[in-house]
């Protein structure tokens, strides 16, 4: 007897690939693991390059025009691709699609579907569309269809999941910032509810993650808009009492919105990840409040300071840009005293450009792509010493590194993190894949760890 949904010979269709090309931040990860999993279910596997594909999803990111312009560069290379396989159909999803609907479909005239940064939920419905009727679409909704998301989890019993899996806790966000797009692109903040948010993640600890990523643009202000309101430390609270989740991390948090009752869970929750990426973006007052931050240099470095007391081994990382308008030479100064204070782990730091929508585009005072550049080196130069001086501590110590994957090093190596969000390559058997081991460290570079097992293993 054949089970339900099972095709008939006569009905089994040659396997169809999908290739997904992913620009940007975690949460565009995230929505494009969501499509690989939507387009499984209509027999969609792993295309290994571009020419192979039937579909290719492309997933985009304008937060940054150096981030815009490589979408543009690669979308050109598909118009060679689509001539010979007329039959491709081609998808830009995230926030260029967003931004511009229609006219990508205008601009580049090969295009099949553009869906914003509600809409991927739709893909599959979407991708018939354009298969079956040869249509051509924008597709830009104002909410997510939160019952096909909800469907997507709920009809499986189990996700075959990485190592570390991502789990969206909340879209968009409420605090424009004055240099950002992401309001506009993603809306307003909007977040799952915790149940729905805890069926993801056994899910996931089911399909073999050990590791949970939360993602929101600002993790921090989680639970407005849900009934009775729960805060984030309560969320994180919910999924270590409920989940069998060995690591939690989460990102991106909001110096402004991080309250004493979240830094104490860092002391309370030994799921959660002795880590925090809390991005400062300035160290001057000044240009704090032209970018609307809602902070200031000394309550950022306050909350840094109540955390290293609650939790003194907390790792630490940060975003700056340089070059935002009117930033003069004693602004920028400010800036790189912060770093020498706070001595950050780990640094992603950026020139300003000027994004469409964004409010600082129409500031006075640009600052010369010359000058930013040289500001950039700079300040990267000082946190390369700092960072590397930082790796340097550690050797000699030992610490739990949870297993990723093989190590590109090779060489019969794996890779793993530590709480502190350090990459440890050692010398392992790949069964360790998943598990959590000392790691004696006994050599520090600049982005990794070199170690040595400290136990052994059956
Ligand atoms: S907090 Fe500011 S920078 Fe971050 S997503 Fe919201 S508006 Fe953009």
């Amino acid at each position: 007897m054949r089970a339900r949904g099972e095709l008939s010979p006569q009905t089994v269709q040659a396997p169809r690939y999908l290739y997904v090309q992913t620009f940007g931040c975690q949460m565009n990860e995230y929505d494009s693991l969501r499509v690989e999993h939507m387009l499984a279910r209509q027999g969609y596997l792993p295309a290994s390059d571009l020419s192979s594909a039937d579909v290719i999803f492309l997933n985009t990111c304008s937060v940054r025009q150096k981030a815009e312009q490589k979408v543009y560069s690669f979308l050109g290379r598909l118009r060679s691709l689509k001539v010979q396989n007329p039959e491709l159909k081609i998808i830009v999803a995230g926030c260029v699609a967003q931004q511009l609907g229609k006219k990508l479909l205008e601009r580049f005239d090969y295009l099949d579907l553009v869906v914003g940064t509600r809409g991927v939920s739709s893909i599959s419905e979407l991708l018939e569309r354009v298969q079956n009727k040869g249509e051509r679409l924008a597709h830009l909704p104002e909410e997510e269809n939160r019952q096909s998301w909800q469907q997507l989890f709920a009809r499986s019993s189990s996700i075959n999941s990485g190592v570390v899996a991502p789990v969206t806790i909340m879209q968009g966000c409420n605090n424009f910032c004055t240099y950002c797009i992401v309001p506009h692109v993603r809306g307003r903040e909007r977040s799952r509810p915790i149940a729905e948010i805890i069926r993801e993640i056994r899910l996931l600890t089911n399909g073999g993650a050990r590791e949970i990523l939360l993602l929101g643009q600002n993790v921090n202000s989680y639970g407005g808009g849900l009934p009775g309101k729960p805060s984030f430390a309560e969320l994180l609270h919910r999924i270590c009492a409920e989940t069998d989740v060995a690591r939690i991390r989460f990102t991106t948090s909001h110096p402004k919105d991080l309250t004493d009752e979240l830094i104490a869970r860092f002391g309370e929750l030994a799921s959660v990840c002795k880590f925090l990426h809390l991005p400062v973006q300035a160290g001057s007052d000044r240009i704090l409040r032209l970018m609307n931050r809602g902070y200031t240099a000394s309550r950022y470095l306050e909350r840094i300071e109540r955390l290293r007391a609650i939790c003194p081994e907390v790792g630490l990382s940060s975003d700056v840009m340089v070059g935002f308008p009117g930033e003069t030479e004693e602004d920028f100064q400010e800036t790189l005293q912060l770093l020498e204070e706070v001595q950050f782990d780990n640094l992603f730091s950026f020139r300003y450009s000027d994004r469409p929508y964004a409010p600082s585009t129409d500031f006075p005072d640009k600052v010369a792509e010359g000058i930013k550049a040289r500001r950039l080196i700079h300040l990267q130069s000082l946190q390369a010493e700092i960072t590397l001086r930082k790796n340097r501590n550690e050797v000699g110590g030992a610490r739990e590194v949870l297993v990723e994957g093989p190590s590109k090093c090779g060489d019969g190596q794996v890779m793993g993190r530590t709480e502190q969000n350090r990459v440890v390559n050692f010398q392992g058997p790949e069964r360790l894949v998943g598990k959590s081991v000392k790691v004696k460290i006994v050599g520090a570079f600049s982005h990794s760890l070199r170690g040595e097992l400290a136990e052994d293993l059956d």
